[in-house]
């Protein structure tokens, strides 16, 4: 539960006895100011005094570790709930936009082996006021830094989205209304929940859309993606085709290159069959090694063969540079090592020195990222 789950009537409640226009300051204040109750000087001090100390507006969160790469323009934070709930939280600043990286979830259901926050299981589901208040979190850091306000988020940090709808589905929307935020420059990342992809095609929300794939083929999407058994790939890209022929907006596929598993000609030659009716953009990232799923990403030269491939198959595809190698390895990694008590900085540590050779499966190991960060650098 965060205040950014508080309606302006609930808002107004807490103000109980107040003029009604302290109801819009307090909002403006959460929302265009982005601070603190107990900081809006244009309060009257005993009023801001008492709003400081209330209970339903104090944060959900409180950030306990925060990190930086990129030459500062990549930070981290993992962030903990009272109930020890722990979330991660990106900011990325890019020549010509800023992005937030926000979690849907405390950790993830889906339990793809290759995913460090699948690694870590499911918590809870995250509010949408918890959700609106990592983009906070991320824009008022933002303008601190002089950077200038946020305007472009993903929902490519832990967990599925798509599992926790109704609170990404409000989340979205405030950020929309609220935080002046364009669903246009919102991207939702979800491992292919069917019902979910229906419902958002239904949904007159303009976000972008992108699906993590993996695979082109049943039986390998079934190891790498355990949801697949659920939604098997022709529910999945029937899925796909309404939401395309509904919205008339771009799809993305996904896909984390692993080498010797995914990365190979033929791959790519059925992934180009699956991608191309749907006119779909791929997104390619060599997988970030994690400590439960000891495989390398493709190396150099096979994520170039991969992508020509596509491309001579007429596919859209990009390969982007990762951000934040040099910190707490992949989405869910720097929150998991604080919940097995090791201090992140001995993680964020060890990412810069490059993994143990144990964690390196061929020569192409590399530090882990967040894949939520190589995942919306690729799309943001
Ligand atoms: N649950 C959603 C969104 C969060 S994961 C989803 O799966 O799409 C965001 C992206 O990071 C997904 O494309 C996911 O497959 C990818 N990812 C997870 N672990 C990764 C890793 N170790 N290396 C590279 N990409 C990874
Ligand atoms: Fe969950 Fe996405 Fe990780 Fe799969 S890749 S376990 S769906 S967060």
């Amino acid at each position: 539960m965060s205040r950014y789950d508080l309606s302006r009537s609930q808002l107004a409640e807490l103000l109980a006895g107040e003029p009604s226009y302290r109801v819009d300051q307090l909002w403006d204040g959460l929302y265009r100011q982005l601070a603190e109750p107990g900081e809006l000087t244009e309060l009257p001090g005993g009023l801001r005094r008492r709003l400081g100390g209330e209970p339903f507006l104090a944060p959900a969160f409180a950030v306990v570790d925060e990190v930086q790469s990129d030459g500062g323009a990549t930070v981290k934070w993992v962030q903990a709930a009272t109930d020890g709930t722990r979330v991660e939280t990106v900011l990325m600043r890019y020549r010509d936009r800023l992005t937030a990286c926000v979690s849907s979830q405390a950790g993830c259901a889906m339990g793809c082996g290759f995913c460090a926050t699948g690694q870590m299981g499911f918590s809870r589901q995250l509010t949408a006021g918890e959700i609106v208040e990592q983009v906070v979190l991320a824009s008022r850091s933002s303008l601190g830094r002089g950077w200038g306000r946020l305007g472009n988020i993903v929902f490519m940090g832990m967990g599925e989205p798509l599992a926790n709808y109704r609170h990404v589905r409000e989340a979205i929307g405030r950020c929309n209304d609220a935080l002046g935020i364009g669903a246009r420059s919102m991207t939702l990342s979800t491992v292919g929940i069917v019902p979910g992809i229906r419902r958002l095609a239904g949904d007159p929300i303009q976000v972008n859309l992108a699906v993590s794939l993996h695979a082109a083929n049943d039986s390998l999407r079934n190891e790498l993606v355990p949801i697949n058994r659920r939604y098997p790939l022709a529910v999945l890209l029937d899925a796909c085709r309404e939401y395309v022929e509904r919205t008339r907006r771009r799809l993305s596929f996904e896909w984390a290159l692993i080498a010797g598993v995914n990365d190979g000609s033929a791959d790519a030659a059925e992934l180009a069959e699956l991608a191309r009716p749907l006119g779909a953009h791929v997104n390619l990232i060599p997988l970030n090694p994690t400590p439960g799923y000891l495989v390398a990403g493709s190396d150099r030269r096979a994520v170039l063969r991969f992508r020509d491939t596509l491309r001579e198959g007429g596919i859209n595809v990009t390969i982007r540079n990762t951000r934040g190698r040099d910190i707490a390895g992949a989405c869910g990694q720097l929150a998991a090592g604080r919940a097995r008590q090791e201090p992140a900085s001995l993680l964020a540590g060890s990412a810069r020195r490059g993994p143990p050779a144990s964690l390196q499966a061929g020569s192409a190991g590399r530090p882990g990222t967040a894949p939520s960060m190589a995942a919306a650098e690729r799309l943001a």
